[in-house]
């Protein structure tokens, strides 16, 4: 059985005609029911002869996540905890922003990237996310969101997109397609810990969706302790690999910074910050941290982050500071499932 969701046109056109002996335009109209109309039922696609719907019904499935858990926040924040057919749970969150709503989706079950402020590493990778589960987060949301559009889509969930490549990119190539969810590219964005060979591979996908680098440190010394990908990748490889992703795709990435009390948020980290990303069409977001128990970070006081961006400000560099949602529910990444799981 497959999952219709799990295919870009592309690889949909492909098995249609390879397998089946369709017309390469029958995974269009596919794709324009299942997306456009949001229809589920093989037997409404009125245009698909009745014998194709017949094998339709046979060997493919319109499958999506159940809802384990959701929880709404005052500020109409939504952050829901899916389980996937094999009973491993993600989170996905809305989050409601006066330019549109935005849907954060989780890239893995868990993750091995093992940063040291995070939860989602409290368990470790149990297994990448199918494209069908990750678009499957979408329309999910989308069902509880009353007629309301996902108008801007962010791969900064539980999970390393760039350890999950092919499945991250087929979601992308159907959120973005005319045909497909039909969300531009400048309204999706990627966040990766920064694995340097992925993002200039990235870079070459032609695509104008955003990349977020997750930075939090402005030193080999710092980073090491926070991100154990540093140890890896040293900041010379990745920002190398930046100013590759520049160079081809004339954009610039935007670089996440957690704010963490008393570790990365003085005045000398901000020098040490402005430095690392001059010469980069440098544009820094802020984070304020969601603190973790077991990890004993605390999050930076709120005149601490301001004072932190202003230093930014007079050293050259593009700063906001990240709005919070839903500081009434479990908003921090990873903090749902790992509750559920009993990691927390
Ligand atoms: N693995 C990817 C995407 C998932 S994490 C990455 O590292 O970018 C998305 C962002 O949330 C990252 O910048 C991550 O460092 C940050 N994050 C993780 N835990 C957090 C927490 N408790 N509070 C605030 N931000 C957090």
């Amino acid at each position: 059985m497959y999952n219709l969701y799990d295919f870009s046109l592309e690889k949909l056109e492909k098995l249609l005609m390879e397998k089946y002996g369709q017309k390469k335009y029958r995974a269009t109209q596919l794709f324009i029911w299942i997306y456009e109309k949001r229809v589920r039922d093989f037997d409404l696609m009125s245009d698909i002869s009745a014998s194709f719907r017949e094998v339709l019904k046979r060997d493919f499935v319109l499958e999506l996540p159940e809802i384990e858990t959701k929880q709404v926040s005052l500020d109409g924040t939504i952050k829901l905890l899916l389980k996937m057919k094999d009973g491993v749970k993600v989170e996905t969150v809305l989050m409601r922003y006066d330019y549109g709503n935005s849907v954060c989706v989780s890239s893995q079950v868990g993750c091995n990237m093992g940063c040291s402020f995070c939860a989602s590493g409290l368990l470790l990778k149990n297994r990448d996310l199918t494209p069908s589960e990750l678009i499957g987060q979408l329309l999910v949301m989308e069902s509880l969101m009353e007629g309301e559009k996902i108008s801007h889509v962010v791969v900064m969930g539980s999970g390393e997109p760039f350890d999950n490549y092919e499945n991250v990119m087929d979601f992308i190539r159907i959120v973005n397609h005319h045909k497909g969810f039909n969300i531009g590219a400048r309204h999706i964005t990627v966040s990766t810990c920064g694995i340097p060979h992925k993002i200039v591979k990235f870079a070459n996908e032609g695509l104008q969706v955003n990349l977020a680098i997750s930075l939090h440190a402005p030193n080999d010394e710092l980073r090491s302790k926070l991100m154990k990908i540093n140890k890896v990748y040293p900041l010379k490889v990745l920002m190398a690999a930046v100013k590759d992703y520049e160079r081809i795709t004339n954009r610039r990435v935007t670089y996440e910074y957690i704010m963490l009390k008393g570790v990365n948020d003085t005045n000398e980290h901000a020098k040490q910050l402005a430095n690392l990303i001059k010469g980069t069409l440098n544009f820094v977001n802020l984070i304020p941290y969601n603190s973790v128990d077991e990890h004993g970070y605390k999050r930076s006081e709120r005149v601490v982050v301001r004072e932190f961006a202003d230093s930014l400000k007079k050293l050259g560099v593009n700063v906001t500071i990240r709005k919070e949602f839903g500081p009434d529910i479990d908003a921090a990444c990873g903090q749902l499932r790992a509750k559920k799981e009993g990691a927390l």
